[in-house]
């Protein structure tokens, strides 16, 4: 098969595989859908939750120099004003240009004013600059981190989760000196990279692309995208700028130096990133099809610490009920207590069972059988070699915080 048409094939496969286990679903489906906006079933929620947090655990919990914050959705006005969005976050249509921040309206009858839902996480950290800074006297470098819902009325949303009008963003903006500004760039674009890594990308299909002088954004110096191979074609998957001063000198927001009683305005990178397309080249990064039996199978190759489900537990037969209650009460039970991401399934034959968590992505499935009421042992079934151990119950939880 030539490679264009296997990539688009692949494409239909993800969207497909998507819908069908529960992962992500066409926003408003049953009322013809909304373009450019989605919603995320049981799995999709849970794979979303995983990568969110495993960015915050990196970024914020295990650093000491940076700042959390969860910002309103709707700012004044005047924010979009200063920041030039309401003259100038316009995409070409028709010769004329449309703005692409979504209106809103705040309040009611004379007092009601325009907002707009934010197209950026971005300006819910500059404006609480100084909010942070008198609450925790952070000293420079530090950086403010944000994960939250941004919204843009693209003019064509298309290709899945590529670009919608509804979308997250993980965005930090890292204050320093401006001397320093080359040397952190690079210290955060090893950084993006590491965590691209750790969260299972194929690092083969990532690229990266220095945004000429033309292409970047006014008041960016040195603007790095990372595009990434999707089968649609290669597009910005995350984005690194040097911001300069703009936005804090925009908002009037200035930095004393509590030591020498120095006042400068910090300069800012920015490492911004889409939940949405990490979960796409996720997917891309992550689906493998296989033969195993004489039958093809697709599974999604993600890490335990990232899957949606750790494991799934099913008792061989489901009309046996002292397997079921075996397997509900000695292996369910801890094992749900303890990790949460376990499903139970009895549905179908063992094959269809493994064939179902394997699209899903499930890295362990647990099947307690005849032998288990004798010799308290279980079957543990390897996602990806096929391969089945016996393990004993009560070695269950270790063995799966090793894999963890
Ligand atoms: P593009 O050029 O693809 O429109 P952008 O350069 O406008 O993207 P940024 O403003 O840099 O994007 O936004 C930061 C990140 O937010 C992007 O790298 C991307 O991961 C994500 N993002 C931006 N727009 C969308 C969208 N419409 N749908 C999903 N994710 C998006």
């Amino acid at each position: 098969m030539k490679k264009e048409s296997k990539e688009n094939d692949l494409m239909e496969k993800i969207v497909s595989l998507a819908k069908r286990r529960g992962f992500v679903f066409q926003g408003s489906e049953i009322y013809g859908g909304l373009a450019g906006t989605y919603d995320w079933g049981h799995f999709g929620v849970a794979l979303k939750n995983n990568i969110k947090q495993n960015w915050w655990k990196k970024f914020v919990d295990s650093r000491r120099d940076m700042y959390g914050i969860d910002a309103a959705i709707l700012m004044r006005q005047e924010v979009w004003q200063a920041t030039g969005h309401v003259a100038n976050f316009a995409d070409p249509l028709d010769g004329k240009q449309f703005n692409t921040m979504l209106k809103t309206q705040v309040g009611a009858g004379e007092e009601a004013t325009v907002s707009y839902l934010r197209p950026e996480t971005a300006q819910g950290m500059f404006v609480n600059f100084k909010n942070t800074v008198d609450a925790f006297h952070p000293k420079l470098p530090f950086g403010m981190a944000q994960i939250g819902k941004a919204f843009r009325n693209e003019i064509a949303p298309r290709d899945f989760l590529f670009r919608q009008r509804e979308f997250e963003q993980m965005e930090i903006e890292y204050f320093i000196r401006s001397v320093d500004w080359e040397k952190y760039f690079e210290y955060w674009r090893s950084e993006m990279l590491d965590w691209m890594q750790e969260l299972g990308l194929d690092m083969g299909r990532v690229h990266e692309l220095e945004v000429l002088d033309a292409d970047r954004a006014h008041y960016s110096k040195r603007t790095i995208d990372f595009e990434f191979d999707f089968p649609f074609g290669r597009k910005e998957l995350f984005g690194l700028a040097y911001r300069t001063d703009f936005d804090l000198k925009t908002h009037k927001l200035e930095y004393v130096d509590e030591e020498n009683s120095e006042k400068i305005v910090p300069h800012v990178i920015e490492p911004s990133m889409g939940v949405d397309r990490a979960v796409l080249s996720l997917l891309i990064s992550t689906y493998t099809e296989d033969e195993k039996d004489g039958e093809v199978r697709s599974y999604l190759k993600f890490k335990p610490n990232i899957a949606p489900v750790i494991c799934a537990v099913s008792p061989l037969l489901k009309n046996k009920p002292e397997l079921v209650e075996y397997a509900n009460a000695k292996v369910y039970a801890p094992l749900k207590e303890e990790f949460g991401r376990v499903a139970w399934d009895d549905n179908g034959n063992i094959g269809k069972r493994y064939r179902r968590q394997d699209e899903i992505g499930t890295p362990f499935c647990i099947v307690v059988d005849f032998d288990t009421l004798t010799d308290d042992s279980v079957t543990v079934r390897d996602r990806d070699t096929g391969e089945q151990e016996r393990i004993k119950v009560e070695d269950l939880k270790k063995y799966i915080k090793g894999k963890i």
